[in-house]
């Protein structure tokens, strides 16, 4: 599928809950969460369908998210099926690791690719006051098993966001042992996120290279998405930079998400897209979904205005609602 833009669209982030168990400062509220009533969240039937709709337009990479994926049960039912989809060959998943450990033998099973795990610091009370859960050592326990599961391609993802400032180079340090791309992911200005200091990518890297030395280039490859690469002397991993705001990346964006009240969001600022639930429910055949698809993927906005004033269709919606 392309955009009006010319720009080909091949990777889906489908969010299958927008429940979760951490309350991330930055995503979720403390207290008050109004989740979504069940009927409105989309069945793994009506996202397999989706998803087969979306591969016949050449979409080939599903990755699922949330809210926290892992809390929706028998995920790796639906990793089966999407693996099982023609033209799908890529299905990877984005988690806190809170409930990886026992759920990775049968995500693995079915056919996982890819995790790509959040953690912002290694420090048992930082953790706990940034995500308002003391649970570190069972997001530990999923990074690790994560790392021992041959064949498993496995990313760090963490927010800065002036909390963790200290736990940066920390954090980057596990790639210097391990096969690990550890990556700064600049906070957005959307839903919480709006109102905690942003650390730059500028400012992350100038700490990294006070502990490790000069930044090194390396290869880019490996994955389907926006994060720019270096690594440091010694290192086995790689350190990696999504830099939504002061790196605008839209030029190159390859995306689109569904989230999990069945909505096709082709941007992550604006409200723009198509309600495919409902159309699934009005008894749409895959060549009417299909078509729907196709327009509102070409009606892709050119990019995201993060650092400019608001305007009509800025996304209102938090991360954990979206997918992130
Ligand atoms: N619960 C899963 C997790 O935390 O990995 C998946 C959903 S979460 C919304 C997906 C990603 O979005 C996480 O890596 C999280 O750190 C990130 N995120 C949430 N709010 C953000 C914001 N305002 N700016 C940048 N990243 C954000
Ligand atoms: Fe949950 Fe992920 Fe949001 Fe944290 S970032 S509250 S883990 S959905």
């Amino acid at each position: 599928m392309n955009d009006q833009y010319g720009r080909r669209i091949h990777y889906l982030r489908v969010s299958v809950t927008d429940r979760c168990g951490l309350r991330c400062r930055y995503c979720m509220p403390e207290e008050g969460v109004e989740w979504v009533e069940h009927s409105r969240i989309l069945s793994y039937e009506q996202i397999v369908r989706l998803v087969r709709a979306a591969a016949g337009l050449g979409i080939d990479t599903v990755r699922l998210t949330g809210g926290e994926p892992l809390v929706r049960k028998g995920l790796d039912k639906l990793v089966w099926a999407v693996k099982a989809i023609d033209g799908i060959r890529a299905v990877t998943l984005t988690t806190n690791g809170v409930l990886l450990a026992q759920q990775l033998p049968a995500l693995c099973a079915a056919g996982l690719d890819g995790v790509n795990l959040s953690l912002d610091t290694l420090d048992r009370g930082q953790y706990a006051a940034i995500t308002r859960r003391d649970l570190l050592p069972r997001a530990l326990e999923g990074l690790e098993a994560a790392l021992n599961t041959p064949g498993l391609k496995v990313k760090l993802n963490c927010v800065p966001m002036g909390d963790n400032d200290d736990q940066l180079v920390p954090l980057a340090a596990l790639a210097r042992d391990r096969a690990l791309d550890v990556r700064f992911i600049e906070l957005m200005p959307i839903g919480l996120g709006s109102s905690l200091p942003r650390r730059t990518q500028a400012e992350v890297l100038e700490k990294l290279e006070g502990a490790f030395g000069p930044a090194l280039p390396c290869a880019q490859g490996g994955g389907s998405g926006p994060g720019r690469y270096v690594t440091f002397a010694g290192f086995t991993g790689r350190v990696g930079f999504i830099s939504a705001v002061s790196h605008q990346f839209c030029e190159s964006c390859n995306r689109v998400r569904l989230t999990a009240t069945g909505f096709l969001k082709t941007c992550l600022q604006y409200e723009t897209g198509v309600n495919l639930k409902a159309l699934l429910e009005s008894g749409a055949d895959g060549a009417a979904i299909r078509a729907a698809m196709e327009g509102a993927v070409f009606a892709k906005p050119a990019c995201h205005h993060f650092s400019a004033a608001g305007t009509a269709e800025d996304e209102r919606r938090s991360m954990y609602q979206i997918g992130g």
